[in-house]
């Protein structure tokens, strides 16, 4: 069978991924590196570079170095690299042949099949510029698709009903959304649009221009007309960007930055995430009125949209999450990893016309947000039980998140730290999962004392709270082993009563007489397949209330349940049965 691979070509990042074993995955370099910069140069010697090391060399030796070619695609021009012009064909199909090499060593056979992936704005004259470069670099280029039809062939790759798609695409210097409908396979772009000079880099640009400000103002030294340190703070602030994504505060330390009258001068910044939100809200808020302007150009409102998907390293970015939630009254999706999904879905779309099987990514996520309770507005009036979400729902694991508390009174001495799990922003409607208290703080501190919190949630499920003051460092921790497994035979018990009211109570219990009459279970099967008994019974009066698509999975579960012909083991009974309650129980919540 063919091996067709899928193919990001991306402004400033590229990807090559293809299905093995029905699963989409991304071929990485031999470093292991998912990702491949766009950027295309030649060192002092004339030898070429590609990716990281061409990026390192960007801004010292811009004349050997090009970047951002994707913009220039289709347009009859010509850059310099070295002493020699290029087309912008030529500079794309050097990153392609790269990509091909990489994937070709990592599959161990050569190969010759690709889609593509373009902008869903390209005319047709850069589609063609993108397929010439396919085959300068020794590709039959069997399709070119549309980025968002990419990414949500990833989330939805067997969809049989309508949906339709939100796909919000943040990167590093465009922005744009596009509405995806989604029937029987066919998939079509409702509408797009955006702005394709805004986006990380013009956030790196506003902090650079933050952190140079400050240091002018302490030091007297204007960093940004010095090309060295410009550009190491450059990245310096790209780094505490990304890690502003998940700490709420961090430091940027760069020293030997600069010199006066011969003396070194170091740079020591904090950055707190909502001052870097301050920032970069204008750019953000644009970006929605995108949104908005994509809805109205498919002649749509936000609940016609099934999902929303985040696309691109910036939409990472929480208050993208927030403002997206906010505006579309739902929470966006970013389990699969937004820097790789268009490639994934290039590959999804390879694989599909290969004829070969395709199963969903497999990731594993956070079904909860998990959060803690505080002090603050709930439903116009101020409550001590407010809901403070810190790892949204849907985050892949592992994930480490930390947001800032303050302290409400002068002189408070102890803070409670009480998790809770769930989606209501009454955190008493939640599911509690753990609590403690950060004790001995400073005493002489006034209202406002700053308390960091920080989760971290390992890929098994383990959650660690830890609470630091921090003006002292003073810090407690508590492990709780597993929230989520907690949530899960909460949702459970609540499936019960729900299912109770609405049915009445479940047949009369026997009487301690009548248990004695039962035939005592002989074994653990029996055991099992006697509780599993009233779950089937309900599982039969809600049949006829269920759409087809449900009652399909209910009867596949009745059936394996209910052959006695193949012998289950107690866990295969077990396992069936939690898949049942659960369905039930978001029938119910439905
Ligand atoms: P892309 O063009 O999709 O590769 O996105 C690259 C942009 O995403 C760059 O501006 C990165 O700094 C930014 N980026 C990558 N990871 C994160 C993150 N965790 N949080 C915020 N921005 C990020």
């Amino acid at each position: 069978m063919d091996v067709i691979v899928g193919i990001d070509l991306g402004t400033t990042n590229s990807a090559i991924a293809v299905v093995r074993d029905g699963q989409p995955i991304v071929l990485r370099d031999e470093s292991g590196q998912p990702i491949l910069p766009s950027v295309v140069g030649l060192d002092y010697d004339g030898q070429l570079l590609v990716g990281q090391r061409a990026r390192n060399q960007a801004i010292l030796a811009p004349e050997r170095t090009v970047k951002s070619i994707k913009r220039k695609m289709g347009q009859d021009v010509t850059v310099t690299m070295g002493d020699r012009q290029y087309t912008p064909q030529e500079i794309s199909a050097i990153i392609l042949r790269t990509l091909k090499q990489q994937a070709e060593r990592a599959l161990g056979h050569p190969v010759q099949k690709a889609v593509i992936t373009v902008p869903a704005f390209f005319n047709d004259m850069q589609r063609e510029a993108t397929r010439e470069a396919g085959e300068l670099a020794g590709l039959e280029v069997v399709r070119i698709i549309n980025e968002p039809t990419a990414a949500s062939l990833v989330y939805e790759p067997h969809s049989e009903r309508q949906e339709r798609l939100l796909v919000y695409d943040l990167g590093g210097g465009t922005f744009d959304v596009s509405i995806v409908q989604i029937e029987r396979g066919v998939i079509e772009v409702l509408s797009s649009h955006g702005d394709t000079q805004l986006g990380g880099d013009d956030f790196d640009q506003l902090l650079l221009d933050r952190v140079c400000h400050t240091f002018q103002e302490q030091q007297g030294l204007e960093l940004r007309d010095l090309p060295r340190a410009r550009s190491r703070l450059l990245q310096a602030v790209e780094a505490a960007k990304i890690r502003l994504s998940s700490e709420a505060v961090t430091e940027l330390i760069e020293e030997f930055l600069a010199e006066r009258d011969g003396a070194p001068l170091h740079l020591r910044h904090e950055l707190a995430r909502h001052a870097y939100e301050d920032l970069i809200r204008p750019l953000l808020d644009k970006t929605i009125r995108s949104v908005d302007a994509a809805l109205a150009d498919a002649t749509l409102h936000a609940q016609d949209i099934d999902k929303i998907i985040l696309v691109g390293g910036s939409s990472r970015t929480p208050l993208v999450q927030q403002l997206l939630e906010q505006q579309l009254a739902q929470p966006p999706h970013f389990e699969i990893d937004p820097d790789l999904c268009v490639a994934l879905g290039a590959a999804v779309q390879g694989a599909l016309i290969a004829g070969q099987d395709v199963g969903s990514v497999l990731v594993d996520i956070t079904p909860h947000t998990l959060g803690i309770e505080c002090l603050g507005p709930l439903r116009g009036m101020l409550s001590p039980h407010l809901f403070s979400p810190i790892i949204p729902r849907n985050t892949p694991l592992p994930a480490t998140r930390s947001e800032i508390y303050h302290t409400v009174v002068d002189g408070q001495t102890a803070a409670n730290i009480h998790v809770f799990q769930g989606e209501d922003q009454d955190a008493r409607h939640n599911q509690p999962v753990g609590k403690f208290t950060l004790e001995g703080l400073n005493r002489k501190a006034v209202e406002g004392n700053e308390i960091l919190v920080r989760f971290d949630l390992n890929l098994d499920g383990i959650l660690t709270v830890a609470a630091v003051e921090r003006a002292t460092g003073l810090e407690q921790r508590l492990t709780i082993e597993n929230p989520i497994q907690a949530f899960r035979a909460k949702n459970r018990a609540e499936a019960k009563a729900k299912l109770a009211a609405m049915f009445g109570p479940e047949q009369p219990l026997p009487s301690s007489a009548a248990v004695a009459d039962l035939p005592a279970p002989t074994t653990a099967q029996d055991a099992a397949r006697q509780a599993a008994q009233q779950l089937i019974g309900k599982a039969r009066r809600i049949l006829p209330s269920v759409s087809a698509e449900d009652r399909t999975e209910i009867e596949r579960l009745l059936t394996h349940l209910d052959d006695t012909r193949v012998p289950l083991s107690v866990e295969e009974i077990q396992g069936l049965c939690s898949q049942l309650e659960d369905l039930l129980f978001y029938l119910e919540d439905a």
